[in-house]
């Protein structure tokens, strides 16, 4: 069976930390004994003690470890440390691939995107906003629930942060940020982690550096004018606008 995973579902339905240390782990040679079978891999991770790692290759957080943290039930940076490996079949990865996810950044850079980026863009948000769905339960699942959540996060915050900065691409965030909007007031997204809400401050943090490098981009938050937001997120984007008009 092949892999039903590759390095960015890892990376963004993998928490920072356990991320970069089983980079780390990576990097320093530290996955050993490495075996591909038909349903899984193997591998014996050396860390304060030599560890053997079972990854299922369906799906990369479902296995096994010997260490304390997955025989608590949680991931562990060793499974994850063997995912990587797998999926770059033990070759080095480039510094962009070793970044963890993280919330979104402005890119600093002016610029508009063309079509086929722009269609691109397009795209990568809707399947993100896919993890960002309606919780129905049970209580057993509320865990994955929000984890799902995370990297419905994640995976947008990569697209605010690659966007170049113009009024155009302006519009793009705060058009994701009203389908976000959306799914928390009618969407039956139980964001009680605020998860989804700090995604939403922090993109807002990220549209108002927009204004500052380029005052034209407060254009595009024309469209929240009317807009009463589920927790008023809207009216600093909004106050820029008033700001660029007096
Ligand atoms: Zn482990």
């Amino acid at each position: 069976m092949p892999l039903k995973y590759d390095l960015d579902k890892i990376r963004f339905a993998t928490d920072a930390a356990t991320f970069e240390k089983a980079v780390d782990l990576c990097e320093k040679g530290k996955v050993t004994r490495f075996e591909r079978g038909p349903y899984g891999c193997s591998a014996i991770v050396l860390g304060t003690h030599p560890y053997k790692v079972y990854v299922e290759n369906q799906h990369y957080d479902q296995g096994g470890c010997e260490c304390y943290v997955a025989q608590k039930n949680m991931l562990c940076k060793h499974m994850v440390a063997v995912a990587i490996y797998a999926v770059k079949g033990g070759k080095k990865l480039s510094p962009e691939e070793k970044m963890a996810a993280g919330g979104p950044k402005c890119s600093g850079k002016l610029g508009e995107l063309d079509n086929e980026e722009l269609s691109l863009v397009k795209q990568t948000v809707t399947s993100s906003m896919k993890y960002i769905k309606a919780y129905e339960g049970p209580s057993k699942v509320w865990f994955a629930y929000q984890d799902s959540l995370q990297e419905g996060c994640n995976r947008l915050a990569k697209v605010v942060s690659d966007l170049p900065v113009s009024r155009q691409t302006a519009s793009i965030v705060v058009d994701m940020l009203l389908r976000l909007d959306k799914k928390l007031c009618q969407g039956r997204v139980d964001d009680s982690e605020g998860i989804v809400g700090a995604f939403i401050e922090d993109a807002v943090g990220v549209l108002e550096e927009y204004v500052k490098l380029d005052p034209s981009c407060a254009q595009a938050f024309a469209a929240l004018r009317d807009w009463e937001t589920c927790f008023d997120w809207e009216k600093r984007l909004v106050g820029l606008i008033e700001s660029k008009d007096a």
